[in-house]
């Protein structure tokens, strides 16, 4: 039993220090639309039925036929009801559920909401001027912002509550400051199950009493759920009062229906309006945003199911929780047998989906459901089929293809990594940023078809800032080649890129890694390669004094094929990973420490032969100090820390002075 549970009846309990946060930004209306409590209320309404109708499975004596949502707008009083028929809440639920932070969006809600945006949330709030623009706003309106939301409208809520198979009832009641009680209530006067929110409405929200504007809203935002909407009037006089009596309501009130209830997805595509599409998905997400792609289709044959996917247009704010797996809805037969069943792979997390069948099992329990092999037969069906429509995006639509890979393209290729099986698919779709294309959105394909003469390899530089990899002087001997390089930024380029065999019978070669061998490429049209008439043999003198020079620091220096305006950079040996792949395990302590690089160096530079040409200067300091700036210069343009930064201070230092010095003797 929870503490806030453990108090008597009706003593006062406060909220959770997270929800009277949330509370205060929530009455103070930052969220400008206030006609959001009522979609809120009423998706906790359906949850709850839709609850009961799964435990109705193993306990039918609780299934109240039929479920429905009812609502009741009393302007005298003030009150607006909504009640349900659904599972209910016992009070540890009542006090757990609405005195607490129960549900990950909300929490998420608060958390992203960092100072800055929640001081000018609260600003707005002073003001009392709610706004739709600006940073709160914004964000807010990406969040379903849950129960709590009520006190947007209500000075005051009560919750009566009797929870299925249950013979007591409690009411929740509360002013939305700080405090809640909890209190039992005679079974007559509670929903038998279910449960009653009433909302004592404030007097900016008296509008919300007017049966046109609850029918406005209830099909503006509502309409999709699974479980019928009604609302309660006071019959009209000419009509009479039979139709009321009928529907089993009497003090002359009667009952009409403002959605059908019926499951979105049982319906034909042609009778789902985009509208109804992109409220079920924001039922279904948690977000509010519109779906970029929306996938409905039935599958038939060995296995038949029905499948409603959507791919958001913004990133989930837990895209890249490691908890966040693949989930989505999962109907037997129109029952909803869990909210994350694990339908995607791990690589498609970001699309939110339902999927009703008429296979699987109704009568075993949910983690059985999830093991049955026609689970993981829909499950591949899903994720195949999915893939497909990416791929045919692609090709049609490119540019709407683009957003969606902006934005969940990372994800995607992590199955680049995992997916063994789908890897020639996805290679298919995925998009790359590239030496000549650094804006992104280049296909593999297209690389490969723009390969030069004597290419042998898909070449392509990791890091973890694409603006440092574009300007990175490991791409001039590439350039000058016109050869295309893939500028890898993503923390999960590392992992596929080494395991990924090639792509159209070409290998993935690293840039930093091993002799350049591109030789043999031609240069592009008017370029030269000065390097290759540099007299690489003349420098092994200067190559041997730079070796003991940097001593333990490299492997080895060598000329490079790589480089023509920077002096010098840094590579890894052929065999053992890619230096960016290097600096990742050596950060996650998988390596003692980063095996020794090879200093390589581009001959025809200007310093680089006066440095030759000094070589028997007596000004050793000099000449020392120049080859470990030379090499610090390097690890800098790789995104490392100079070898030694005090050292690295005073050498530079000390040049700088000498340069100064002779500026002035040059009388310059
Ligand atoms: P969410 O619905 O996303 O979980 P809410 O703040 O709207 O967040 O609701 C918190 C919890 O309160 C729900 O998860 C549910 O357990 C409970 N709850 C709210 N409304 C109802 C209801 N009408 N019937 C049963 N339980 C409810």
């Amino acid at each position: 039993m929870t503490e806030a549970a453990e108090h008597k009846s009706g003593e006062s309990q406060a909220f959770q220090a997270d929800v009277a946060r949330l509370l205060h930004l929530m009455v103070h209306s930052i969220y400008s639309d206030r006609d959001i409590f009522l979609r809120e209320l009423l998706s906790n309404g359906a949850d709850a039925c839709e609850k009961l109708r799964y435990e109705a499975i193993a306990h039918p004596e609780r299934a109240p036929a039929p479920f429905a949502i009812k609502i009741k707008a009393d302007k005298e009083n003030r009150r607006l009801t909504i009640e349900d028929n659904g599972i209910g809440m016992t009070r540890e639920d009542l006090a757990d559920s609405l005195g607490t932070i129960a549900r990950s969006g909300t929490k998420a809600f608060l958390d992203t909401l960092t100072a800055e945006v929640q001081e000018e949330a609260e600003r707005e709030a002073e003001a009392d001027r709610p706004q739709k623009t600006g940073p709160a706003s914004d964000l807010i309106g990406q969040f379903g912002i849950g129960f709590y939301s009520a006190f947007m409208v209500a000075d005051k809520v009560d919750v009566t509550s009797r929870r299925a198979g249950s013979d007591q009832a409690f009411n929740w009641s509360s002013d939305g400051k700080g405090t809640f009680t909890i209190v039992p209530v005679p079974l007559e006067d509670a929903p038998a199950p279910g449960t009653r929110v009433t909302l004592h409405i404030n007097d900016a929200s008296q509008n919300y009493l007017e049966p046109y504007e609850i029918e406005r809203i209830v099909r503006e935002h509502s309409s999709a759920l699974a479980v019928p909407i009604e609302i309660i009037e006071p019959a009209k006089p000419e009509e009479g009062t039979e139709e009321g009596e009928k529907a089993g309501e009497n003090k002359g009130e009667e009952t009409r229906r403002l959605t059908d209830g019926a499951a979105l997805w049982t319906k034909p595509k042609s009778a789902i309006t985009p509208e109804q599409y992109t409220e079920f998905y924001r039922d279904v997400a948690g977000q509010f945003d519109e779906p970029a792609l929306t996938i409905h289709w039935r599958a038939e044959g060995r296995h038949e199911y029905t499948v409603l996917a959507f791919i958001p247009s913004l990133r989930p704010f837990d895209l890249f929780d490691p908890a966040r797996k693949g989930r989505g809805r999962l109907y037997v037969r129109r029952v909803l047998i869990t909210q994350d069943a694990e339908l995607v792979p791990h690589w498609l997390r970001f699309v939110r989906l339902v999927v009703d069948s008429n296979d699987l099992p109704l009568n075993v329990s949910r983690e059985m459901i999830q093991e049955s092999p026609v689970f993981a037969a829909i499950k591949k069906g899903v994720t195949n089929r999915i893939l497909q429509e990416l791929t045919k995006l692609s090709e049609n639509e490119p540019e709407k293809f683009a957003t969606i890979w902006e934005h969940f393209g990372s994800v995607i290729k992590e199955g680049l990594y995992e997916d063994a099986e789908r890897r020639d698919g996805l290679f298919k779709i995925a998009r790359f940023a590239t030496s000549t294309h650094t804006d992104g959105g280049r296909a593999l394909k297209d690389y490969a078809a723009n390969l030069r003469e004597n290419q042998t390899a898909i070449y392509y530089l990791l890091g973890d800032d694409l603006k440092r990899l574009a300007a990175s002087p490991q791409l001039e001997g590439f350039r000058k080649r016109g050869i295309e390089v893939l500028l890898l930024a993503d923390h999960i380029d590392a992992f596929w890129v080494s395991t990924a065999v090639g792509f159209d019978g070409k290998p993935f070669k690293s840039v930093t890694q091993g002799a350049a061998d591109i030789k043999n490429v031609p240069l592009a049209e008017g370029e030269e390669d000065r390097s290759a008439a540099a007299d690489a043999g003349g420098l092994a003198a200067l190559f041997a004094f730079m070796k003991q020079t940097l001593g333990e620091n490299v492997e080895d220096v060598r000329t490079s094929d790589r480089l023509s305006e920077s002096p010098a950079c840094l590579v890894a040996s052929d065999f053992g990973p890619d230096r960016h792949v290097e600096r990742m395990l050596a950060e996650h302590g998988h390596l003692g420490k980063a095996a020794k690089p090879i200093f390589e160096v581009n001959p025809a530079h200007p310093l680089i032969e006066a440095l030759n040409a000094d070589l028997a200067s007596p000004d050793k300091e000099k000449l020392e100090d120049i080859i470990w700036l030379l090499f610090d210069e390097a690890r800098l343009m790789e995104g490392e820390q100079p070898a030694d930064a005090p050292h690295f201070a005073s050498r530079l230092t000390r040049i700088l002075l000498k340069a100064a010095k002779s500026a002035e003797k040059a009388g310059v």
